[in-house]
Formats: structure tokens, sequence, C-alpha cells
């Protein structure tokens, strides 16, 4: 399956420094990434004078498939569509899907870890709720949940638009 994917142009503004130890990381729009190569899409950081790619820190850093395809094939994993399916449906190879599960796993259990595991999130509402079942008259059991609607405090790893992650490419 060969697809034809349009690439999005560079923009500088919407990027990042990943470079966790330059005093610029994580902000957009300061002026300091420049566009370095457009044919090999790579951006430099002119406060720590680092090159970084769009995929460096992601899931799809060291991959040579289109985006697209990969965020595609995770979407399916994450909903609970058989792997074999994926291999037929897209001729991929069993080991790559599984590949790419995988570090979209990692990917997501980091995360997890720097943004909510760390607290650095806004929470708006939370809402709290605990269910007592009885079951079979001698098991008691409480089930407590929480929902909170947050944004994080922190760039997301995927750039937004009009609320909606923004798949690469788009
Ligand atoms: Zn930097």
């Amino acid at each position: 399956m060969k697809n034809e994917i349009k690439t999005e142009p560079m923009d500088a503004c919407q990027v990042f420094c990943p470079n966790l130890e330059c005093s610029a990381s994580g902000q957009t729009d300061q002026g300091n990434i420049k566009i370095h190569c457009r044919k090999r899409r790579r951006y430099r950081c002119t406060t720590c004078g680092k090159c970084f790619t769009e995929r460096t820190g992601t899931m799809l850093e060291g991959l040579r498939k289109e985006p697209q395809l990969i965020v595609i094939v995770v979407t399916l994993l994450a909903w609970g569509c058989p792997l074999q399916a994926i291999v037929q449906a897209f001729g991929l190879d069993e080991r790559t899907v599984s590949d790419w599960q995988g570090r979209a796993g990692k990917h997501c259990e980091k995360v997890h870890q720097d943004v909510i595991v760390q607290g650095r999130l806004d929470l708006i509402h939370v809402q709290a709720d605990e269910i007592r079942a009885v079951r079979h008259e001698v098991v008691q059991m409480f089930v407590s949940t929480a929902l909170a609607v947050m944004r994080p405090a922190v760039p997301p790893a995927v750039p937004y638009q009009n609320g909606q992650p923004k798949l690469l490419g788009q």
C-alpha cells in the first residue's frame, strides 16, 4: 500500500527545543528556532545550538515510515484491532507493528510520568464518585473513581488544533 502524503510546510514558530538542558526548552514562538535543513526537516535552536528534527523526542524518532501511517496503526492497536489484521491490511512486517506498539506504550508511559504523576496539571473540575457493591451479602467492596478535566501545564507532545490532537503532517 502506497500512501500519497503531502508534507506540511515547516514552521519554526510551532516547534520548541527538545534539549532539556536548554534554557529555551519547551517554549514555542520565542524566535530561537530556525529551519536548519528543509530536505531533512531539521531545525536548530540558536539558544543552545542543537539541531533536531520534528520527530525528536516522539515515538516517531528514527522511524522512516510516514507518520500518518504510524498514527493510524497505533490508533487501531489502541482500539483493539488485532495485530495480524494490521499486518495484512497494510502489508507491514509483524515485528514492525509490534515495535510501533512498544514505542507508543513507552511514549505514553513517559507522558504519564512527566505530566500526570509529576502533578504538572491545571485541574479545572474534579468529580469524585463512589459505589458500594454487595455481592452475595458477604463481600462488600467500594469502588472509587475520580474524573478530572484538566489541561496540561506543559506543551503537549502532540500539537493541538481546535482542541483536537493535530496529527503530524496535517
Ligand atoms: Zn535549545
